[in-house]
């Protein structure tokens, strides 16, 4: 097996399009675990560990944050450059297992594995992230909500790599928060909620939602948003959101909860997340 270390993204994209058997390294948390179980072969692995265009969080003027797909799960769990709405990605990487994965794991591995037990797909769904993916035919921008397709199944295309992914700037005022439920401490989530809510005099003024764990893909219900807008987050309307986006999941029965375990936590993880968010917007007025 061939093992290539480039020191640019087109040198990688020029390894990987050459040889249709080569695989992206980036940690190799999970990469490294499938070849020792034998589910992979690859021919030739590329690692992306000493291209430096991968390995920033900058801040733009007009308020996106891109993070490049080497960025550690460390580094977004300690970044001071989330924060605000931004604050959902920063919590959801502090709540991945345990430091040591969170020192090997790298948002671009975790977003191209495209697991939905992940904890950062659903908080880069309510983040509204773009995924930036770069191949032999250029660069183009995906919507995180149009990227996961399935389990384990992108819209990333052969021989293309994620090369960042952007935050756009999040409404004044806004936070994010993420719950995640698990069995034990550092365990892969059951069910897991991402929020990012803005409040004005009272009332919801902006929310986006998207469930972990809940489903093939992460789970996002504008509907259920809606019911959500304007109120006073009150018991009602949550009860009613968490009805649509119950109802959007298809969960799966596994050693970390039962499907029918899960839609029950919908309600109540929920009614968590939004009672932390408001009380962060509201103490932060
Ligand atoms: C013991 C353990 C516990 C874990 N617990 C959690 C948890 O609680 N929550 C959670 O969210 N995650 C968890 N993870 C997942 C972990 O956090 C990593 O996100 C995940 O393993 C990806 O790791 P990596 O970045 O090293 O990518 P790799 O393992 O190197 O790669 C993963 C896959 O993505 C491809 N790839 C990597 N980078 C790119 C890129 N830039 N472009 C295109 N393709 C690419 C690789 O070819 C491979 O197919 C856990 C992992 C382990 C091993």
């Amino acid at each position: 097996m061939h093992f290539h270390k480039p020191i640019s993204l087109d040198e990688a994209i020029a390894l990987l399009a050459g040889d249709a058997g080569a695989m992206p390294l980036a940690g190799g948390a999970t990469l490294v675990a499938m070849m020792n179980a034998e589910l992979i072969e690859p021919n030739a692995l590329v690692s992306l560990g000493a291209i430096d265009e991968l390995k920033a969080v900058k801040s733009a003027a007009g308020g996106d944050v891109r993070i490049g797909a080497m960025v550690s799960h460390t580094e977004l769990a300690t970044s001071e450059q989330l924060v605000g709405g931004h604050a959902v990605v920063r919590r959801a990487a502090s709540l991945i297992a345990h430091p040591t994965v969170r020192n090997i794991g790298t948002i671009g591995g975790a977003v191209a594995h495209g697991d939905p037990s992940s904890d950062l797909l659903p908080a880069l769904v309510a983040a509204d992230a773009v995924i930036e993916a770069a191949g032999s035919a250029g660069r183009r921008d995906i919507a995180a909500e149009d990227f996961f397709e399935d389990y384990l199944t992108t819209t990333l295309a052969e021989g293309e790599v994620v090369a960042a992914v952007r935050l756009p700037k999040s409404p004044v005022g806004a936070t994010g928060v993420y719950e995640k439920f698990t069995r034990v401490h550092g365990d892969y989530a059951t069910l897991s909620v991402a929020v990012m809510l803005a409040m004005k005099g009272g009332n919801c003024s902006f929310v986006r939602i998207a469930l972990g764990a809940a489903g093939p893909k992460p789970i996002r219900v504008k509907a259920a948003e809606a019911l959500l807008i304007g109120s006073e987050l009150d018991g009602e309307a949550i009860a009613a959101a968490s009805q649509l986006l119950a109802e959007a999941s298809d969960p799966v029965d596994d050693v970390r909860g039962s499907a029918d375990y899960r839609l029950i936590l919908v309600p109540r993880l929920l009614s968590r997340a939004l009672a932390n968010a408001r009380s962060q917007v509201e103490g932060a007025a």
